[in-house]
């Protein structure tokens, strides 16, 4: 028989991912703190448990869809002796710390955590192309791989449980901010009166060309060592401010490329503007080392 799988939160991910599972043939029990929003899914075949602890009893594997970890408390702190012998695959977004945390939480209630970040849309869940990084006990993640690739391809990352977070927001991190530079050139074109469709493509191709880039510097990021043979910080430098200046005399938001432009000054500062724009890590890493431009307080 198919693994029972037990589905908290059912915003859009948790439904579609409840709805993946009764699609795979598992049986599936839901639970939400609205109760409403199980009603589709129990007339699709979902059992609706009256309790978080009667939604973890029901199932050896208990998927979480949470908002952030503080729901995950907030709901699971009544489960009480339900989460002995349980797993629980956490699929609720947060910091690192939050999931190494949750881990030795669970584990002090018996129950194991893999911990996991979803890179697509709720409406991509169980399609081609979903694609799930997770981490946590591998023992754990092995015994639960068949089940869990009905919601999306499996990528186990490590045990340490905060690796599928950290995943999550580096990659979440290269999506957002390139959308971010698209809508920012978007709207410096648009100054000049260029609709944004005549520039989408050309967005297209150099996205690609950053791309091309990533190997090589990676490469040097792993070996410190940033030969300034082509793009040297200073070029950069010199580039980003020309960008920084032309969205100011547009009168447009500044904040992206003020932060861009910060780094490679920040390499120029430290006396290594000859070396590769890959040397911004060393900025990127320790940002209080440069002049002028603060970091987050750790
Ligand atoms: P929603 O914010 O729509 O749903 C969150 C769920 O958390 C709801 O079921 C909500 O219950 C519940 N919830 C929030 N706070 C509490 C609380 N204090 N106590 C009990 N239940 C609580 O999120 P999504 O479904 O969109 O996403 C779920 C997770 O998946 C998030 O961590 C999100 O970052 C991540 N994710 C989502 C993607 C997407 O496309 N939607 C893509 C990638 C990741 P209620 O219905 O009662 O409000």
């Amino acid at each position: 028989m198919s693994t029972p799988v037990t589905v908290i939160g059912l915003g859009p991910m948790g439904q579609a991912m409840a709805r993946a599972f009764l699609g795979g043939g598992h049986p599936v029990t839901v639970w939400n703190r609205t109760a409403s929003r199980a009603d589709a899914l129990v007339a699709a075949g979902a059992a609706r448990a009256a309790t978080p602890a009667a939604a973890v009893g029901a199932s050896p594997l208990v998927v979480l869809s949470l908002t952030d970890y503080a729901a995950v408390y907030d709901v699971l702190g009544d489960a009480g002796a339900a989460l002995g012998g349980r797993v629980v695959v956490n699929l609720s977004s947060d910091t690192p710390h939050a999931s190494r945390d949750a881990a030795a939480w669970l584990a002090a209630r018996g129950a194991e955590q893999l911990v996991g970040g979803i890179m697509v849309p709720s409406e991509v869940v169980g399609r081609e192309g979903s694609h799930v990084y997770y981490s946590g006990p591998r023992s754990v993640f092995e015994a639960h791989e068949r089940t869990l690739r009905v919601i999306g391809r499996p990528d186990y990352r490590g045990e340490d449980p905060a690796l599928a977070q950290l995943y999550y927001q580096a990659l979440a991190h290269v999506f957002v901010t390139t959308l971010a530079a698209f809508v920012q050139g978007a709207a410096l074109l648009g100054s000049a009166g260029v609709p944004a469709r005549e520039y989408a493509p050309l967005a297209d191709e150099l996205v690609q060309l950053a791309r091309s880039s990533f190997g090589e510097a990676a490469r040097n990021i792993d070996e410190d060592d940033h030969p300034g043979e082509l793009a040297t910080a200073t070029m950069m430098a010199a580039g980003t401010g020309h960008i920084l200046d032309a969205v100011a005399a547009a009168g447009q938001d500044t904040a992206l490329p003020a932060a861009v432009k910060s780094h490679y000054d920040g390499v120029v500062a430290a006396g290594r503007g000859g070396d590769s724009w890959t040397r911004t890590i060393d900025v990127v890493r320790k940002p209080r080392a440069r002049s002028g431009v603060s970091g987050r307080p750790a």
